[in-house]
């Protein structure tokens, strides 16, 4: 098996002169990938991305929470309905880049997640210097939520060990190659590998050694090459377990 990049935005605009011939270089290299939206543009941007080996996951990101209503709403569920969807996200909340109110932040958060259980689909959470208000948020849904991915994890190792025992996997992204990055790799120490996931956020975050780049999908290789070493295992069996803990959170069992 290879690896799946569980997260990217194929649809920026720094894709936009080669978007295809992106796809295409990740998807030789990648077993499939999915495309991320950040708003209802996006997200419809992202389904017709969708085909073989490429999915989309649509909703409304914490930046843009404060333009959330019940109309905006009404269309990420036609969204998610149609063929190619697995999921509801980025969804969440972001104190770092405060765009809009907290209020306005955690009332989209609830909106989407109940969509979310009433859809029986899995979420994809953008969590930034967030991590006590969205942990209390998640765990009162956790029972409820079809499947739960951390993306782009951030946090301290203690909210890595939370999210898990809530059921939840824990997505890293090309920021854990970074020198400076120790948190994030004490956090990959306490996440089972049945839980981890690796993505790349493209085109943001490419890893070492490619920092700097616009982020390929495919750069998620050098991403794995990194964890699993932490991890104490080869490349092969680390790209098997994360597919199919990707497979597993996405419902696709039957690839
Ligand atoms: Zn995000
Ligand atoms: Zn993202």
């Amino acid at each position: 098996m290879g690896l799946v990049d569980t997260h990217c935005h194929l649809q920026s605009k720094r894709f936009h002169d080669d978007q295809e011939a992106a796809i295409t270089a990740s998807l030789e290299r990648l077993d499939w990938l999915v495309v991320i939206g950040d708003d209802v543009p996006s997200s419809e941007a992202g389904l017709k991305l969708v085909r073989e080996q490429v999915y989309a996951v649509v909703g409304v990101h914490p930046y843009y929470a404060k333009d959330m209503d019940d109309a905006m709403l009404a269309r990420v569920r036609t969204l998610a309905g149609e063929p190619g969807v697995i999921g509801l996200g980025e969804m969440g909340l972001d104190y770092f880049n405060e765009y809009s109110p907290r209020e306005d932040q955690a009332r989209a958060f609830h909106m989407q997640l109940e969509l979310a259980c009433d859809l029986d689909l899995p979420i994809v959470i953008h969590n930034r210097e967030a991590d006590a208000d969205c942990y209390a948020i998640l765990s009162d849904y956790a029972d409820r939520l079809k499947g739960c991915i951390m993306h782009c994890f951030g946090s301290p190792a203690e909210y890595a060990e939370k999210f898990v025992d809530l059921g939840f996997y824990i997505s890293f992204a090309g920021n854990v190659t970074f020198a400076k990055a120790q948190q994030l790799r004490d956090a990959v120490a306490v996440v089972p590998l049945d839980r981890l996931l690796v993505e790349t956020d493209a085109p943001y975050l490419a890893p070492v050694p490619v920092r700097g780049k616009r982020c390929e999908p495919w750069y998620v290789e050098h991403t794995a090459a990194c964890i699993a070493a932490l991890k104490g295992v080869d490349v092969d069996s680390f790209a098997d377990q994360t597919t199919a803990n990707a497979h597993r959170v996405y419902g696709l069992t039957q690839l």
